[in-house]
């Protein structure tokens, strides 16, 4: 799951606004829009904005299994509203879920889940992290969940259901999830290789690693599932070919590999719309 970094309402608000009109920045005050804490209702008409303001916070994705979703994005509560009526307009209680993930999780109890806005440094791909992403043999990509939290968030929305061989099955999570890990490794291919062609070039050949780089980021904006994508070249930036490229004087290489990685999949690019939102830089020594 993708670890997500929450913006205070106010904030996320007053952005909307700003880049709807630029000349609101001015005479929008954030406190207008509410208090700050975590605990920030939205009420009434603003209710109905909530969709678009965690599409701003956080991308087109569904925030349980990571596919990327345009018209059935839907507002989901992490803890029931039917259990507690302040959690219907709580903002601190409000992530992006797609149908399945949202059925399948309902309006059950929850106490000891790991949600992908929990505080905390919780998500990366080594050693230690709460969410493994494996292939197993046949194609099919896993995911376990390496602690009781993360094992129950992983049991809730059913994240590890396979791809169903039924092309007239609704739910479609596997299959993309599999599909992503094919184009990640195709991606982490193509740049290595775009490296490689360019080791003895120092001026031309940033210019084309860093064209490459653009194009695996747009790439893994539009297939969704970070957690694959950051998996995958997690693994393949530690394998001695990538590693010799990354640091030919052998002395830096883990660095490298985070800075890498940190560029593609958590500060991307947002200039040109290639970049994941609200993602917590798992990256950072
Ligand atoms: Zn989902």
């Amino acid at each position: 799951m993708r670890p997500l970094v929450r913006p205070d309402l106010g904030t996320v608000r007053q952005q909307v606004a700003a880049r709807a009109n630029p000349a609101a920045r001015q005479r929008t005050p954030a406190r207008r829009y509410g208090g700050s804490g975590e605990h920030q209702e939205l009420a009434g008409e603003a209710y109905s904005l909530a969709r678009g303001y965690l599409i701003f916070a956080f991308g087109p994705y569904c925030s349980y299994c990571e596919i990327p979703l345009g018209a059935s994005l839907a507002v989901e509560h992490k803890f029931p509203k039917s259990k507690n009526e302040f959690q219907e307009t709580n903002w601190a209680n409000f992530l992006l879920a797609c149908p399945n993930c949202n059925s399948r999780k309902g309006s059950k109890e929850q106490d000891a889940v790991l949600f992908p806005d929990d505080a905390a440094r919780w998500f990366h791909p080594g050693p230690g992290s709460p969410f493994r992403y494996t292939r197993a043999s046949g194609g099919r990509v896993r995911v376990e969940g390496q602690t009781a939290e993360a094992r129950a968030m992983v049991t809730l929305c059913g994240l590890d259901a396979g791809p169903s061989t039924e092309p007239t099955a609704s739910d479609r999570r596997g299959l993309y999830r599999d599909a992503a890990w094919n184009e990640a490794l195709a991606s982490a291919e193509r740049l290595r290789k775009m490296y490689e062609l360019t080791e003895k070039d120092a001026g031309r050949g940033e210019a084309l690693r860093a064209a490459m780089r653009r194009q695996v980021a747009a790439t893994a904006v539009a297939t969704g599932f970070w957690s694959v994508w950051v998996s995958v070249f997690w693994e393949q930036l530690h394998t001695p070919g990538w590693t010799r490229l990354l640091d030919p004087s052998g002395t830096d290489a883990e660095e490298r590999a985070r800075e890498l990685a940190r560029q593609l999949f958590v500060t991307g690019y947002p200039a040109l719309g290639l970049v994941f939102p609200g993602t917590r830089n798992v990256f950072a020594p």
